[in-house]
């Protein structure tokens, strides 16, 4: 690794003297340890924190560097030192680890940012784990969402000025167990809102204690869980938390007033993960196809949204893709890491092909008849061929795809971490790229107009790709883009912003933005029906699917269908739509009087 250490700011106690408005304190020495060649998000998160903290030396009175270079991590060094920050990383090498204990055991000072807490079973450095009150990573939200944030010691000097609750920025949310909350030496300053549950497109946080920030007692030292990210500097609340942390750890006023301990009793955090391909209708029958990721069953309705059939399929099932032409159903299982192929003349499975770990989407090229699946931690897409169920991988440099998408032979995967399509032919299996914004979320396509939209979760935008020419356009939507559907017949396109509690639509031959309509707070998912123009949006967290009107964009209704749907499709022929949610089996919305059809969910929600 290149030493690449940035003097960034040197203050003077002159320049201090002439700013009466400047902190009132002798100059503390904060040095911060980054990677440069971490995970993208982290080392985006890292620039800003440095940017950020140079800002604030003059106005807080320190002097800041920062380095990559972890060997900087000595005796020394340190003791030139009031406050260590690690923001995106932490030491590896034992001589680094120890240097580091002996400053903390000796009244050093360090503030830690999200991966630099991070610890698993191969991190083998006990000493940290009882540093951070015990905490070891248990699972964490996937994609990066704004959170609501709860101060539990709003006295604490770290809190002052921080109103009672604030929204965090967009942020990867980590789960600890055993929660430093039941460590007596740790403070938690501030958890996770109760109310954002459940949080997540894929790694969904069901419910539980969620400690963001907190301080053990033992040792000059607070960790907070922010620091995925390029957001993380947008909310000036948080700034303005940050740097009182800064300033509490680095001028050594560790004195507080005591505070009792908040006896909040909380449950322990539970997750899942989920697929908005966790339900699928075989356009040949009109019949649906869902997951029921807890019971290792597929369900099967009817096109009007009764009960047909339950499937045994393999463990964790979380998405589906259909071949009609074949009649053939393909279930990603998590769990076993296979694809359970069932016949849907019959609903029986026909094999189950193993496909490797944790396989995530799903696609079918019917023109190819075959398969492609991906898997989350691979960077490797499974191609299996329909005709013979037998599969091979191949490394395409698709990364942890979230979606796919088959047009005419090509199939499109997009990953939230590269700034690209990967289109594999199905013809010869050889892939190619195509540039596009970064933290793709959603894909969707139109098989009238060949064109295929993909959103961009992290930039408020979609993506237009025309599947003849390769030539791209960029749209604006509304915050958080993460679901989107489009009306093969009107051409329009609906994209579900899930932080703006909108839709936008798109021009299908234009591109340019129709509307944006209100819904229900933080859609998820989204399905058109085709024949009458009326679109779904379902709400996971209001447990709510408003249905509006894609002509005049009405709002006909708002089907209250709890559970927390987050994955929804409807038939064109029957006007049923059907929603997936978190437990048990799916919701459907019956026709155009949209009542809700309660004899399967009451009767098979075991
Ligand atoms: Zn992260």
């Amino acid at each position: 690794m290149t030493i690449r250490r940035l003097i960034l700011l040197l203050m003077t106690v002159a320049q201090f003297a002439s700013l009466p408005l400047l902190a009132q304190h002798t100059p503390f020495k904060i040095l911060a340890f980054y990677s440069d060649k971490a995970e993208p998000d982290h080392v985006d998160f890292a620039k800003d924190a440095l940017k950020f903290l140079a800002s604030r030396a003059v106005p807080e009175g320190f002097i800041f560097e920062a380095t990559t270079h972890w060997e900087d991590l000595n005796d020394e060094r340190l003791k030139t030192c009031q406050l260590v920050i690690w923001l995106n990383e932490s030491p590896t090498n034992p001589k680094q680890r120890h240097a580091f204990e002996r400053y903390m055991e000796h009244g050093g000072a360090w503030l830690g940012f999200h991966a630099a807490g991070y610890n698993d079973k191969d991190t083998r450095w006990p000493w940290l784990v009882d540093f951070l009150g015990g905490a070891v990573f248990d699972i964490n939200s996937w994609p990066p969402l704004p959170a609501r944030l709860l101060i539990d010691e709003r006295a604490h000097p770290v809190m002052s000025k921080i109103p009672a609750d604030f929204e965090s920025p967009a942020n990867e949310w980590y789960v600890w167990k055993p929660s430093p909350h039941l460590n007596p030496n740790v403070r938690v300053l501030a958890s996770l809102d109760l109310s954002n549950y459940p949080i997540g497109f894929k790694d969904v946080l069901t419910s539980g204690d969620l400690p963001a920030v907190w301080t053990n007692t033992k040792y000059k030292m607070v960790y907070m869980n922010m620091g995925h990210g390029d957001k993380i500097f947008t909310s000036p609340t948080q700034n303005q938390l940050i740097d009182n942390a800064v300033n509490w750890l680095g001028t050594g006023a560790m004195t507080t007033s005591p505070v009792p301990k908040s006896n909040q009793v909380r449950s322990t955090p539970k997750g899942m993960r989920i697929s908005r391909d966790g339900i699928a209708i075989n356009s040949r029958t009109g019949k649906f196809y869902a997951v029921n990721t807890g019971r290792n069953t597929v369900t099967v309705l009817d096109g009007d949204g009764h009960f047909l059939n339950r499937i045994d399929v393999g463990l964790e099932p979380e998405s589906i893709a259909i071949n009609p032409d074949t009649n053939r159903v393909y279930v990603a299982n998590s769990g076993s890491g296979t694809v359970t192929v069932i016949d849907s003349a019959t609903d029986k499975p026909v094999t189950n092909v193993p496909v490797g770990a944790l396989p995530y989407t799903i696609a079918v090229d019917p023109a190819a008849n075959k398969v492609y699946v991906s898997r989350t931690f691979s960077d490797v897409t499974v191609i299996i061929d329909g005709a013979t169920n037998i599969a091979r991988s191949v490394k395409a440099g698709a990364g942890d795809a979230v979606a796919a998408e088959s047009l005419e032979n090509q199939t499109y995967l997009i990953n939230y971490e590269g700034p690209q399509v990967t289109v594999f032919d199905g013809t010869d299996d050889q892939f190619s790229k195509i540039e596009a914004p970064n933290h793709l979320w959603a894909i969707a396509v139109n098989p009238t107009t060949k064109k295929i939209y993909a959103v961009s979760a992290g930039s408020a935008s979609a993506i237009v790709i025309d599947s003849k020419s390769r030539a791209t356009k960029i749209v604006k939507t509304g915050e958080i883009p993460c679901a989107l559907a489009v009306d093969a017949s009107s051409g329009k396109v609906f994209v579900a912003n899930y932080g703006g509690n909108t839709v936008t639509v798109i021009d299908g031959v234009t591109d340019s933005v129709l509307a944006t309509v209100d819904v229900s707070a933080n859609p998820q998912a989204i399905t058109v029906d085709s024949s009458n123009h009326r679109f779904y949006v379902a709400s996971t967290r209001a447990g709510v699917v408003t249905v509006l009107d894609g002509t005049n964009y009405s709002e006909i209704r708002r089907v209250k269908t709890g559970n927390a749907p987050y994955a929804i499709a409807v038939n064109s022929g029957t006007h049923t739509a059907v929603a997936l949610g978190l437990k048990g089996d799916p919701i459907a919305i019956v026709g155009t009087t949209m009542s809700i059809l309660p004899t399967l969910h009451q009767k098979n929600n075991r």
